[in-house]
């Protein structure tokens, strides 16, 4: 192998070989952006903001009817029902039978899905002397029951130190005791820990899915926005974009590339001037998919022996995630490509130093071994990893 990267310098050489360029009629525009002010990484504790839609589950009216037969009568009665009726496994067919809503717990949560508890609240059922708590991993599995609560008002319970990542059912029956025997009411409704939804979060909005997982890529959720920004950490080698939140002040961090930057690559915000398909760096070697930053500071793919996209320096690609460039900020193709793609010539670039990677965290850095001389992620050579069943 040339033993080329000494000399990689992500410099652009004073002369540019015209047939090693393509300009695109892209990096000739000027696009009015207006300046976005990306807030400062956080650095306070996180304060969930309040739920912009709180998920309130419809509740049957019947309260005020008081404690009449009709309310009872939903009650089991060990007289004359089946007994089977009173195991959890047939609470389907307990509630088919269900002639009166009123008695029934309706389950709602205030909880947000990333967190690892959930707060159980239901609507009261008349004449009930407690409520039983039952909980399930599998919405069709058997439920355990995880709590009694004695009387009637007591309408709340919290879940503490669940799992994050886990699913979990819950469904509540109110009992009835009298003379020493219990009798139950109907189940409710089955209540799925985890909703997913956006999450306003230091001035940051984030997406959790319902097994209240960050969702690290929203870039199909939002759709193609009009302006981003580019913000680098520099001293963790993770560029995380951003879009704006419509006519909030917060920012969506929509995605985040691995990079790996040098000791060169300045801080500080600036406008990306131009872009190029290819360009002849300093070494010499070779960036695809490039957008200037500064001067002779680019974002561009990792870099390629020639100007080909099966001459990837693979053990330049190797160090993807450490500072190890010039000044340049390296990605992955795709992810250089997304950038030349989506972020306009005037695009804002923040680069800054933290020991936070992130909202959406530093994304694995892959080793390639010495054979795979073409970057994975470039859409131009995936018929060679389909080939080789490598990715
Ligand atoms: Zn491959």
């Amino acid at each position: 192998m040339r033993k080329i990267n000494q000399g990689l310098v992500c410099l652009l050489t004073a002369f540019l070989c015209a047939a090693s360029l393509s300009l695109p009629a892209s990096a000739q525009e000027t696009v009015p952006v207006q300046p976005v002010q990306p807030s400062a990484r956080p650095t306070q504790p996180v304060q969930p903001a309040a739920r912009p839609t709180q998920p309130v589950q419809p509740v049957q009216p019947g309260g005020s009817r008081g404690n009449t037969a009709r309310d009872r009568g939903a009650f089991y009665n060990p007289r004359t029902d089946n007994p089977q009726r009173r195991s959890i496994q047939n609470t389907q067919t307990q509630a088919s039978d269900m002639t009166s809503a009123s008695d029934r717990p309706v389950i709602t949560d205030q909880t947000e899905p990333y967190e690892d508890k959930i707060i159980l609240k239901w609507k009261q059922v008349e004449g009930a002397s407690g409520y039983e708590i039952f909980r399930s991993q599998k919405e069709t599995g058997t439920y355990t029951k995880v709590k009694s609560i004695s009387g009637a008002a007591t309408v709340e319970w919290t879940d503490e130190n669940l799992k994050k990542g886990e699913t979990y059912y819950y469904k509540i029956r109110a009992y009835r005791e009298s003379g020493g025997k219990k009798t139950y009411g109907k189940f409710s409704n089955i209540y799925k820990k985890g909703k997913a939804g956006w999450v306003y979060k230091d001035n940051e909005k984030l997406y959790y899915d319902s097994q209240g997982k960050l969702v690290t890529d929203v870039s199909s959720l939002i759709g193609e926005q009009s302006s981003y920004v580019l913000m680098v950490n520099k001293q963790e080698n993770v560029v995380t974009v951003y879009a704006k939140d419509g006519g909030t002040d917060a920012l969506i961090p929509v995605k985040a590339f691995i990079c790996a930057t040098g000791e060169d690559t300045p801080t500080g915000t600036f406008y990306t001037p131009q872009k190029y398909r290819w360009l002849l760096l300093v070494g010499p070697c070779y960036g695809q998919w490039c957008t200037g930053i500064q001067g002779d500071i680019l974002f561009h793919s990792s870099p390629y022996k020639t100007q080909d996209n099966k001459d990837l320096d693979v053990a330049e690609y190797n160090k993807l995630g450490t500072t190890c460039s010039h000044g340049c900020v390296r990605l992955k193709a795709g992810d250089a490509k997304w950038i030349y793609d989506n972020c306009a010539v005037n695009t804002q670039v923040v680069i800054y130093n933290s020991s936070d990677p992130g909202p959406l965290g530093k994304p694995e850095a892959e080793q390639l071994d010495a054979s795979h001389t073409w970057d994975p992620t470039d859409p131009n050579m995936s018929s060679e990893c389909q080939k080789r069943h490598c990715h």
